[in-house]
């Protein structure tokens, strides 16, 4: 089976792994997975596991691991991205699902002065992660912050890279901004919803050691700008960990 399966850590012991309910299900059901087969599990806390099924039961898989690893599929920056909460919903979600994809760490919706709606559907929204996380066989999954406002997440010291990105005269090309800091561990990028942020939004985060950014000539929309800052931050830090390529037939 190619799928990943998540399995929260509480549900792995020694060698032993249980998928929750849902997961098992579609395991039984979509995949027609068997006693005998192998399969991939990620704990979202950067554990990734492969297993042989011992026992498929109507809502119930128990497996025995047969092989460990660490932060698989995770970039070797923790990158932060903040993006004021869109107007359309869907749009918001498909930003959150490419984040997730690109190897964010951790994503929160802003509050800014030209947001347009306060909240977000954060139990969707954490579905949406989980496949995303399955899907691009990553191990980690990304945190939802709760929505909240620039000024209340600058406040600690940055010891971090800070980007602000804005089509502004004193901005940086983004390329430059990432090659100045590098190497990083973590990194907190800041998006504006689409309006945009203020002059004094911009200061403010600027104060706060972020360095403004261009993504280049284009105008972005807000969830292209989020991606293609993730990606820039990401890229430039290579290290990856893969899984340990399988001979041809065991794929599974
Ligand atoms: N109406 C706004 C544009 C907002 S675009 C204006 O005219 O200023 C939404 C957000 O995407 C911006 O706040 C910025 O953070 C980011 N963005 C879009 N294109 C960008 C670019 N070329 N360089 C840097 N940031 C960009």
């Amino acid at each position: 089976m190619t799928t990943n399966f998540y399995a929260p850590p509480s549900a792995i012991r020694a060698s032993r792994v249980v998928l929750p309910e849902e997961e098992a299900r579609h395991l039984r059901t979509v995949l027609r997975g068997g006693e005998g087969d192998k399969m991939t599990v990620v704990d979202g806390d950067g554990g990734w596991y492969r297993a042989r099924i011992d026992h498929v039961g109507p809502d119930q898989v128990v497996g025995t691991i047969t092989e460990q690893r660490e932060n698989v599929g995770e970039p070797t920056i923790d990158v932060t991205v903040c993006l004021g909460i869109l107007k359309k919903r869907s749009r918001f979600e498909t930003f959150v699902e490419k984040a997730v994809e690109l190897g964010a760490r951790r994503i929160v919706p802003l509050r800014t002065r030209r947001t347009e709606r306060e909240s977000i559907r954060d139990e969707r929204l954490r579905n949406v992660m989980v496949a995303a996380m399955k899907q691009c066989r990553r191990s980690y999954l990304p945190a939802l912050a709760a929505p909240q406002s620039i000024g209340s997440l600058l406040t600690e010291e940055a010891e971090e890279m800070r980007l602000v990105c804005h089509a502004g005269e004193k901005s940086v090309p983004v390329q430059q901004a990432v090659t100045d800091t590098r190497p990083a561990t973590s990194a907190l990028v800041l998006v504006g919803p689409e309006g945009g942020f203020t002059p004094s939004e911009v200061e403010a985060a600027v104060e706060a050691a972020a360095t403004p950014v261009s993504l280049g000539a284009r105008r972005l929309r807000a969830e292209t700008a989020g991606l293609a800052v993730l990606q820039s931050v990401v890229g430039a830090h290579p290290g990856e960990v893969e899984a340990a390529p399988r001979p041809h037939g065991q794929n599974g």
